[in-house]
């Protein structure tokens, strides 16, 4: 019985995470210090919940620790159902901006207004651009995406901005009022760089738009535009 009664408190010295020395030798010895295992073997059984004869607090104990396991494991779940559906919201904004981007116009009109004059001979000289009036402060934007060269004074064009696409063609944006970007600066087709004016050698508020190839040849840019799909 008392063997037994040892046994027990063994393994719930164990249980509790004691040493099984400390039972055991407590069963070896003949003192009154055989007591104290017992003592602490039914403290140690009543706080884990190990043993048959527990007090009743002990099963609460029981379904406390499982709680706090699924606790965990569910938060872990919870964890990694996040971070799917982050990575998902992630995927689909890409999707979604590539979309955006394959859909987007490459080439746009640079300014919305009158065609006054065409690319060629004019009054005994050659004009190597096009013009587009409308009044003064009438967005001006990009005609594609690129790079800006340029954008300050010119002679004969009062400011310019000067926008250098991927390809090395380059598009000048003459007589215009004022402008919105800086040297170095990204732009895309469609985005606002300038604002339509009357500056330098002009008859009125127009922008004066050129195409310069890659090897330096002026183009037409009637013909550039509208070989990209748009008309002015
Ligand atoms: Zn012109």
């Amino acid at each position: 019985m008392v063997v037994a009664a040892v046994a027990a408190g063994a393994f719930a010295a164990a249980a509790a995470g004691q040493t099984l020395q400390a039972a055991t030798t407590s069963e070896t010895s003949s003192d009154s210090d055989r007591v104290t295992p017992l003592a602490n073997a039914r403290d140690a059984s009543a706080a884990f919940g190990v043993g048959g004869d527990t007090p009743a607090g002990a099963p609460e104990l029981l379904p406390v620790a499982r709680t706090t396991d699924a606790s965990a494991e569910a938060e872990k779940l919870a964890d990694s159902a996040q971070v799917t559906e982050e990575r998902l919201q992630r995927e689909a904004e890409a999707a979604r901006k590539a979309a955006e981007e394959a859909a987007r116009p490459k080439t746009v009109a640079p300014a919305q207004g009158s065609f006054t004059s065409g690319f060629g001979a004019r009054w005994g000289t050659t004009h190597y651009g096009i013009d587009i009036a409308n009044s003064v402060g009438t967005p001006i934007v990009a005609a594609a995406d690129g790079t800006v060269i340029e954008a300050g004074s010119a002679s004969g064009f009062g400011l310019w901005v000067r926008v250098q696409l991927d390809d090395g063609t380059v598009h000048v944006y003459g007589h215009v009022n004022s402008y919105s970007v800086y040297e170095g600066q990204r732009v895309k087709a469609g985005e606002q760089i300038a604002e339509m004016g009357n500056r330098g050698q002009s008859t009125g508020p127009h922008l004066h738009f050129e195409v310069w190839t890659a090897d330096g040849q002026k183009a037409d840019p009637r013909s550039w535009l509208a070989a990209r799909g748009v008309s002015v």
